[in-house]
């Protein structure tokens, strides 16, 4: 795959990176949604009555992974297409391969695929379910001449396979006796031979172009124990031949996968016709690339393995558990996956869709609280030692119904250092020495004397405010260029944030070749810990995975894991804006 960043894409986000959110609404791809290739073709199979009009659709994950934001792709298309056509959607775990496969794995799907918001119903199937059919399918092949038990060893296999430019060998096994295949394919089942040293073959064409319809391995010897199914068996079929016998089973109508499955659809075709069962229509479509991560369940595993990440659930990952842990609203994603659409042919998306989907949603639901991440005491003076004010402020600007709240007011505040500089730049307005900025929802606050520690660090400003201001306007017109956001020193809570960023600094960290040292550019900068943060005290009353805005910050969300009563963590989900100079570097790189 060519590393190519959709432009069409990139372009649209970039002429709304200027517009109020209000106006994000992308017209012009939602019309997409509904007009896709896949839709055309099923609804053309409505109109000719093909399937007797059914449509039924599958999910069919290996439990060998958490769930990534590209089988969001695949699920939101699967689930999302029955529910458009009145059909139906199974969730079923193509679960052929033991030794790599886990419950942990299943358990965490099955939560993934509900948080996102589709139900399976009764319909949660195993491929594993039908091992007893695909068993005696396999006997039904024998029986016709159609398969055969070879001894050859996994690695003869491999060299007698041939190349894309040689042909393959035909193994001397190739020509036993339907009885003799019989006998030996059921002393595999009964566990008399050991592992690696037999295997059952589909008798095809060594010769093929197609090295997937020479001679493939259809069952082999495992001696281990199966996640669903136990100690049942010790002979496992191969995913090929497996999964599209479980699609017929289930009379799936149309078996969506991605691309590069359009080289078995040979191989599956073969199955069924020869077995002479239901055959259900295969549509391949691209499969999801994001840039500035990797989606490889296997170098998944190995960023998890190897220490990289804290988890499969760690906030900078791409899967659905990272990103839920992270604050992300299913909704988003799958916005996501419905603005991205489907297509014939491999792109990369760029990151910067995802987080603009993710800000969207969260501009309209969550609320906005005001928190410091690194907190610099200001003390007011000229207020009343004792007093403290209660502010009402808003919950949502974006959406007046979702109330106000109060929020405590008292002499000693912290604002954010970064909106204070002894020496401001030009074009900072924030609060220097003399200055005189608003605080939000507060008063107009003036910065009189700067106060610092032995090293010459700042550590407090002495302020004055004027209690004509209260509300954020002075009576007699005077303006100020900015508006800041504070809590009260006597009331705030303690809080860690966790700022994460992208988890590599190239947005094709694999390289061209998909084969590259991916690890070397793992951004170094992908969390930071800041454990000093103070924020309001209505964030005592929040529930671990609850969302906010902390103004001016980003969007936060509760950690799940970490935060409680009494030590608040705070995942960051996203900033609030996206830098011009990253849309516009990407557009460099694409
Ligand atoms: P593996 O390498 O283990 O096969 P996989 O990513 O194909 O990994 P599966 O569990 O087989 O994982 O995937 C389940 C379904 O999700 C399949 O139908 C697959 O085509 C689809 N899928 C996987 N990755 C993507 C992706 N990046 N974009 C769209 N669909 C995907
Ligand atoms: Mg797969």
């Amino acid at each position: 795959m060519s590393f190519n960043i959709d432009k069409s894409i990139l372009l649209f986000y970039n002429d709304l990176e200027d517009n109020t959110v209000e106006r994000l609404t992308m017209p012009e791809m939602e019309k997409s949604v509904g007009s896709d290739f896949i839709r055309e073709m099923i609804r053309k199979d409505i109109e000719t009555n093909r399937f007797g009009g059914r449509v039924h659709t599958r999910f069919p994950p290996e439990p060998n992974g958490y769930l990534h934001i590209g089988h969001a792709k695949s699920i939101v298309l699967n689930f999302g297409i029955a529910e458009e056509f009145n059909g139906l959607c199974n969730l079923r775990f193509d679960d052929t391969n033991p030794e790599k496969e886990d419950i942990e794995y299943i358990e965490a799907i099955k939560e993934d695929v509900r948080w996102l918001g589709y139900d399976w119903g009764d319909r949660l199937f195993h491929a594993s379910d039908y091992f007893d059919q695909l068993y005696e399918y396999a006997i039904q092949l024998i029986k016709k001449g159609k398969a055969y038990v070879d001894d050859l060893s996994p690695e003869e296999l491999r060299q007698q396979r041939g190349t894309l430019t040689e042909p393959g060998v035909e193994s001397p096994y190739r020509n036993r006796s339907v009885e003799e295949n019989l006998d030996l394919f059921q002393r595999m089942r009964a566990g008399e031979f050991p592992e690696g040293s037999r295997t059952l073959r589909a008798k095809i064409d060594m010769k093929s172009p197609n090295l997937n319809m020479r001679d493939p391995v259809m069952y082999r010897i495992k001696y281990a124990t199966h996640p669903h199914v136990g100690d049942k068996w010790c002979i496992y079929p191969m995913y090929d031949y497996a999964h599209c016998i479980s699609d017929s089973i289930e009379g799936i109508t149309h078996s969506i996968c991605t691309l590069e499955f359009e080289d078995h659809r040979p191989l599956y075709d073969w199955f069924l016709d020869e077995l002479g069962i239901y055959h259900p229509q295969q549509i391949e479509f691209a499969r999801l690339n994001l840039s500035y991560t990797v989606m490889s369940k296997r170098k998944l595993l190995q960023l998890v393995k190897e220490g990289h990440v804290s988890g499969w659930d760690d906030p900078r990952m791409p899967t659905l558990s990272g990103l839920r842990r992270r604050g992300v609203p299913p909704e988003a994603i799958r916005n996501f996956c419905e603005r991205i659409g489907v297509a014939k042919n491999d792109s990369v998306v760029d990151i910067a869709l995802l987080e603009f989907c993710i800000r969207e949603v969260l501009n309209k639901t969550a609320p906005r609280v005001m928190g410091v991440l690194d907190p610099l005491k200001v003390t007011l003076i000229n207020y009343p030692e004792d007093q403290v004010e209660t502010m009402e402020c808003l919950n949502n600007p974006e959406d007046e119904s979702m109330g106000t709240r109060l929020v405590p007011f008292c002499r000693e505040l912290y604002i954010d250092r970064d909106d204070f500089r002894e020496d401001p730049p030009p074009k900072y307005y924030r609060l220097a020495p003399g200055r005189e900025v608003r605080l939000r929802y507060g008063y107009f606050i003036k910065c009189e004397e700067v106060v610092k520690n032995e090293k010459g660090e700042v550590v407090e400003l002495r302020c004055t405010y004027d209690p004509n201001t209260r509300g954020g306007f002075a009576p007699d017109g005077r303006k100020v260029k900015a508006t800041i956001h504070w809590v009260s020193a006597r009331h705030a809570l303690d809080a860690e944030a966790r700022l994460y960023d992208r988890l590599f600094t190239v947005p094709n960290p694999l390289g061209e070749d998909e084969q590259g040292d991916f690890l070397k550019y793992l951004n170094p900068d992908s969390l930071k810990i800041l454990t000093h943060c103070k924020v309001e005290p209505s964030l005592g009353e929040a529930k671990p995975g609850d969302r906010f805005q902390l103004e001016r910050e980003g969007y936060f969300c509760l950690d799940s894991k970490d935060s409680h009563p009494g030590h608040i963590v705070l995942n960051r989900t996203v900033t609030l804006k996206d830098t011009w100079a990253k849309i516009e570097a990407s557009l460099k790189e694409a």
